[in-house]
């Protein structure tokens, strides 16, 4: 490890499998897998020589990603800061970065903060990833995967396809679009269940935009029986390497708090549950390298609306069955997932915390739709950027705090999953009262935000340009009740 400078591509190299969950079976990366042939069962990848890495101390490590977080070599720069750890079998040449990973963790803003009694609070805003989601982390190390597959098969071309809540579509055709090179990418979306911007990013990436009616459980069944029929490269979170990717998540929230975790919680939405299995695994995997001394506290979130995983560990221990639920529109609409399909990997991860660390180590809350609107307005009214899933999050701190799970020193740590700019819709139905009643929320009149008129078009025409302008000023200073200076 030594011998490997910032700017050096590293010179370890992994020996990845997959490994099912359910049988325990092993299989070599030269194939896509997605489920296991013998047992049905969601894969992850495991490097079996990962324990070699444990010879180099944590401290070391520390020091490596550091001095890599100043690389002037591309394929380095994101996610792939932390290779060794990420997907030690791609060359720098596969590597795909568009710029996503390092996002900034944004502490509450002093007001927001004393609003909550001083609560220690920071949003992680994966919404400045260039799709505008994390779902960018799972396609930059998918693609880099996929792209170091067909170098060494020597494939023409490939045919990528993913359902989607909106934001894997947009990432994937992003992707797709600038890595080219024979991959072309199908998105299945569910017709009217993703926002118009959410649309518009794949149709711009030039994707093929397929719509299917009903929720994405019902997308993300067709798109199965395509991957197991059919000649496709399948881009769900069912892909082990998208998981791979998001954990660099939980590598940056690591690094940004200078690699030590004590006393923080991290509160990540639910939807597929790839993104919050991803981040326990990476922070299991810095604990057990000596990065970190020990993970943070977790708290997934769902809204009563798409809330399996929530009644799943409602039950004590032993009485938990898990029963997918027929989910209900919500304003957290990326996470609208009644049957996620990671929910068999959050149990293997949550298990391995709860041994390790006690029961409060793996948790998860429930919000109302309500408070999830209104825990993004919130944010957003303190200078954050928190779409409806961050305020998802902002919403199961609230609870958290309600029913005593977390301390005000703690420090909160909200995944604003996506820019709030994709989810703009849901403000203004917020803002003109305008929600279907099966979406349960009364806007608050006294939080609706609305452009006001300054002057009439027909009292601008009448005007000449001059006494227009003055005519204009003066209409705002009686508004604003401005003093002369
Ligand atoms: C996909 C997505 C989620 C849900 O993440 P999962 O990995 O499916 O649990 C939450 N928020 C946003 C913005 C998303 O795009
Ligand atoms: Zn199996």
């Amino acid at each position: 490890m030594s011998a490997c400078t910032t700017t050096d591509f590293p010179a370890y190299r992994g020996r990845m499998e997959y490994l099912c969950l359910g049988c325990g079976a092993r299989f070599a990366i030269d194939e896509l897998h997605y489920t296991c042939p013998a047992c049905g069962g969601v894969f992850l990848l495991q490097d079996r020589s990962f324990d070699s890495l444990k010879e180099t101390p944590g401290a070391a490590w520390r020091a490596l990603f550091d001095a890599r977080a100043a690389t002037k070599h591309d394929p380095l720069r994101g996610i792939f800061r932390f290779y060794e750890l990420m997907a030690p079998v791609v060359e720098p040449s596969d590597i795909v970065w568009l710029g996503e990973g390092n996002t900034p963790v944004v502490s509450a803003s002093p007001a927001l903060r004393a609003l909550l009694g001083g609560q220690r609070m920071a949003f992680k805003n994966d919404g400045q990833n260039p799709s505008a989601s994390f779902k960018d982390r799972g396609m930059a190390c998918a693609f880099s995967f996929l792209r170091a597959l067909m170098r060494k098969k020597n494939m023409k071309s490939l045919l990528a396809v993913c359902a989607s809540t909106g934001d894997t579509s947009a990432a994937a055709a992003l992707y797709a679009a600038y890595v080219g090179g024979g991959i072309s990418s199908v998105v299945i979306l569910p017709e009217g269940k993703v926002t118009p911007q959410q649309l518009a990013q794949p149709l711009g990436s030039g994707a093929t935009v397929l719509e299917v009616p009903g929720v994405f459980d019902d997308c993300m069944k067709v798109v199965e029986h395509l991957a197991d029929n059919y000649d496709v490269a399948l881009l769900n979170s069912k892909n082990a390497w998208r998981i791979l990717g998001q954990e660099s998540y939980a590598f940056e929230v690591a690094q940004w708090r200078d690699w030590d975790l004590a006393g923080v919680c991290v509160f990540v939405p639910i939807g597929n549950a790839g993104n919050i299995t991803a981040i326990m695994s990476g922070f299991l995997k810095l604990t057990e390298l000596g990065v970190i001394a020990k993970p943070p506290r977790i708290f997934g979130v769902q809204t009563s609306h798409a809330d399996p995983v929530w009644r799943y560990y409602q039950k004590p221990a032993a009485e938990r069955a898990f029963s997918p639920v027929k989910v209900r529109p919500s304003v957290a609409q990326a996470a609208m997932i009644g049957d996620p399909v990671s929910f068999p990997r959050v149990r293997h991860f949550a298990e391995k915390l709860e041994q390790a660390y006690g029961a409060g180590a793996f948790q998860v809350v429930q919000v109302s739709e309500q408070e999830t609107i209104e825990g993004m307005l919130l944010a957003n009214r303190h200078g954050h950027i928190s779409c409806t899933q961050g305020g998802e999050c902002m919403a199961g701190l609230l609870k958290a705090r309600d029913l005593g799970l977390i301390d005000t020193d703690e420090t909160a740590v909200l995944d604003a999953t996506a820019h709030m700019l994709k989810f703009i819709g849901f403000q203004d139905m917020y803002f003109e009262n305008s929600f279907p009643p099966e979406f349960e929320i009364t806007p608050d009149p006294a939080l609706a935000n609305r452009p006001a008129p300054v002057i009439s078009a027909g009292e601008k025409a009448a005007l000449s340009p001059e006494a227009f302008t003055v005519k204009a000023a003066e209409n705002i200073v009686a508004r604003l009740g401005l003093a002369r200076k």
